[in-house]
């Protein structure tokens, strides 16, 4: 157990902490035993800028987004994503990996983790320094064509629609979690989209829509490390969508504890033993700090 000193460390943190003690032991006991396979979603990313889908009740915070069919399908529909993605993609480009990304690649280092898996397609997690990602919605970085499949830096395309849409720039809106904008009544008849330099074909950003698959050696290679790790954490996600709540179903089916740190309810608080409510950063820093105060005592208990 921690001493003394160290407890008043991981509870030393203000008001706005206000969780039974037992409860962040156990998560401590459980990154401690090593082999955690981690799932993360927007409630991750909301410190560093990116707006969350849901609310705390799992409901829509904005309008669903765009669907896969619907972007392939009409002109209008991909003018107006692209005329919102122009605009969210500034405010996208400022978010900076926050201490939940932070507490993330220190628990990496530690070697206590088999795999981060993200519904989230900010590429926060590599940028604060973590290896092991498995982007499984792809990245909001890159865009690819569904033509020839080459894949180009989002930048790029930024540049060139900015060259096609100049009045567009000094548009502002409210920005969802994928970089797409709430511009509300806009004629987007007149915005330029950009096709692929190479074939003419269409671009679309390299992430998994909604309405669209995500790729089966994702969910192979998740599936895999899962199978070979002692516990499911989940950070920042509700687990609507099926992507992600799959690995909290497979993880029960394998008789793997579950833990859940989330500011709402989830779809697997029924799968899960832990359940830790709050912001996923000042958790996860504190489960940290438990640690270090265990020390091998920690250790022992498995
Ligand atoms: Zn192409």
């Amino acid at each position: 157990m921690p001493t003394r000193a160290a407890m008043n460390i991981i509870w030393g943190m203000g008001s706005a902490v206000k969780r039974p003690s037992a409860e962040l032991e156990q998560l401590v006991a459980l990154l401690a035993a090593g082999d955690v396979f981690v799932l993360t979603g927007a409630g991750a990313s909301t410190d560093s800028g990116s707006p969350d889908y849901r609310d705390e009740r799992g409901a829509w915070k904005h309008r669903a987004p765009m669907l896969f069919r619907e972007f392939t399908a009409t002109l209008a529909a991909r003018r107006r994503y692209w005329a919102r993605s122009l605009v969210g993609y500034t405010r996208l480009t400022r978010a900076r990996p926050n201490a939940a990304h932070h507490a993330l690649v220190e628990l990496e280092r530690r070697g206590g983790l088999s795999l981060t898996v993200t519904q989230n397609v900010d590429g926060l997690h590599e940028a604060a320094g973590s290896r092991e990602v498995l982007d499984l919605h792809g990245r909001i970085d890159r865009v690819v064509c569904l033509g020839c499949r080459r894949a180009m830096p989002r930048a790029e395309l930024q540049t060139a629609l900015l060259r096609e849409n100049p009045d567009w720039a000094e548009r502002h809106a409210d920005v969802t979690p994928d970089g797409d904008a709430e511009l509300g009544a806009v004629d987007y008849s007149a915005f330029h989209i950009v096709d692929c330099a190479h074939c003419g074909g269409m671009l679309k950003p390299d992430v998994v829509f909604f309405g669209e698959g995500v790729p089966r050696s994702h969910v192979e290679r998740a599936f895999g490390a899962l199978e070979r790790s002692r516990a499911l954490l989940v950070v920042g996600s509700s687990l609507m969508v099926f992507s992600g709540f799959r690995f909290a179903r497979r993880a029960a089916a394998l008789g793997l504890p579950i833990a859940i740190v989330n500011r709402g309810v989830t779809r697997a608080d029924e799968l899960s033993g832990l359940r830790l409510r709050g912001n996923a950063g000042e958790i996860l820093t504190s489960a940290i700090a438990g640690l270090a105060g265990a020390g091998t005592a920690a250790q022992r208990v498995f």
